[in-house]
């Protein structure tokens, strides 16, 4: 074997592929993982065969299909009331994941300081440690997972790059709120700082609460990275398409990174998607689809031994298992795939120190049956 020094010493399989394959290898239901057991539009599945059969087959243009990027500059100026130019500040993406590693990489250098708020979705860290940067990271605290913005400013010096920020937020469920807006608003003011605004469940806001995206405030959209998904928005986590937006002076950077990590992404599903746009109700209708499911898992709940955290946006339901057994969110992830049948994620796995609080995060995003299925077994623990 040749000596490898490993980048990333300290990382192994990330925990939704191990979450994952003890499901399939155990028969459990899988509430683990965040995606749909029930299939995406089979209108767009059509429209992704016409565009095939239309024989759009080869590279789409480095920035993505421009159809697709007047569509989602259209969605975003209807939703956030913010212009982005489809030409220069739009970048269609393999999905969120591609995007968020793109804009670390475009912006951070040796030394940079990152933000992150913890328990986080786990690859930020990973991205701004092999570009040399320096996490530091604010643990938030259950069950309101609220950011203390006056711990955010003692964080703050004249190496901090960049705050990560992910509303609704994965795993907790939480959103930002004007509030927290005004707070960050305050805090970056005349400062370098830059925000990646990892935004993928923007449409899966409930009881009638706004998505406060970076794009709604303008000092904020000057300095952001926006991130978004349509694997979440349209029940196609399997497509990783996914895209960008940010001021031109950014995405300049941004796709000088791209270009050379994909180039460009698939083509009959961008030309899909932008048709698939036309028609606003695709997204409009999601907080709806999602609320009634949220509403159904949280009932079934009711009646096990888990304690409901908050539920605001995303699709997942937090648990804690205090009233149950002490044992190690890890070991009891585990004990209740193999014993019970539901798998789900401990939270501990989305921060760095391993923290554990006895949370568990399950994804509702799933048929009745299944949630049905889920909570019965839920019961007998
Ligand atoms: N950010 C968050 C918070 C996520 O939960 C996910 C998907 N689990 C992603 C980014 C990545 O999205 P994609 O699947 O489009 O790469």
């Amino acid at each position: 074997m040749i000596p490898v020094i490993s980048k990333l010493p300290q990382t192994g399989t990330t925990i939704f592929t191990t979450m994952s394959a003890l499901a399939n290898e155990t028969g459990a239901i899988n509430l683990s993982q965040g995606f749909p057991d029930y299939d995406c539009s089979p209108q767009l599945v059509e429209l992704v065969n016409k565009a095939m059969q239309n024989g759009h087959n080869q590279y789409a243009p480095m920035a993505g299909v421009m159809a697709l990027r007047e569509q989602i500059a259209a969605k975003t100026e209807r939703l956030y009331g913010s212009v982005y130019n489809p030409d220069t500040d739009i970048t269609i993406t393999a999905g969120g994941t591609q995007a968020i590693f793109t804009a670390i990489s475009a912006v951070i250098h040796p030394n940079d300081e990152v933000i992150i708020f913890e328990p986080a979705y786990d690859c930020y860290a990973p991205a701004i440690k092999l570009m040399g940067g320096v996490v530091k990271s604010l643990e938030l605290e259950p069950p309101n997972y609220r950011i203390a913005w006056d711990m955010v400013k003692r964080l703050i010096n004249n190496k901090t790059r960049m705050i990560i920020l992910n509303s609704p937020h994965n795993p907790t469920a939480t959103i930002l709120s004007k509030e927290d807006i005004d707070e960050l608003s305050a805090l970056v003011k005349n400062q370098d700082i830059l925000i990646l605004s990892d935004e993928v469940y923007e449409h899966l806001v409930f009881d009638g609460e706004v998505h406060h995206s970076m794009a709604r405030y303008p000092e904020l959209q000057q300095r952001s990275f926006i991130i978004s998904s349509f694997g979440k928005t349209f029940h196609a986590t399997g497509w990783k398409m996914g895209y960008c937006l940010a001021p031109a002076y950014l995405t300049q950077e941004f796709r000088k990174i791209h270009q050379f990590l994909v180039f460009s992404v698939n083509t009959p599903v961008q030309y899909a998607i932008a048709e698939y746009l036309k028609d606003e109700h695709t997204y409009l209708d999601l907080p709806a689809f999602f609320q009634q499911k949220r509403d159904y898992f949280r009932a079934g709940l009711q009646n096990t031994r888990f304690k409901l955290l908050p539920c605001a946006g995303s699709y997942f339901q937090s648990v804690a298992y205090d009233a149950i057994t002490d044992e190690k969110d890890t070991d009891f992830a585990i004990r209740l795939t193999k014993e019970f049948g539901v798998a789900a994620i401990p939270v501990s796995a989305f921060y760095r120190k391993g923290i554990d609080r006895h949370i568990l995060r399950f994804c509702f995003a799933k048929r009745q049956e299944t949630l049905d299925n889920a909570v019965d077994k839920l019961i007998k623990v």
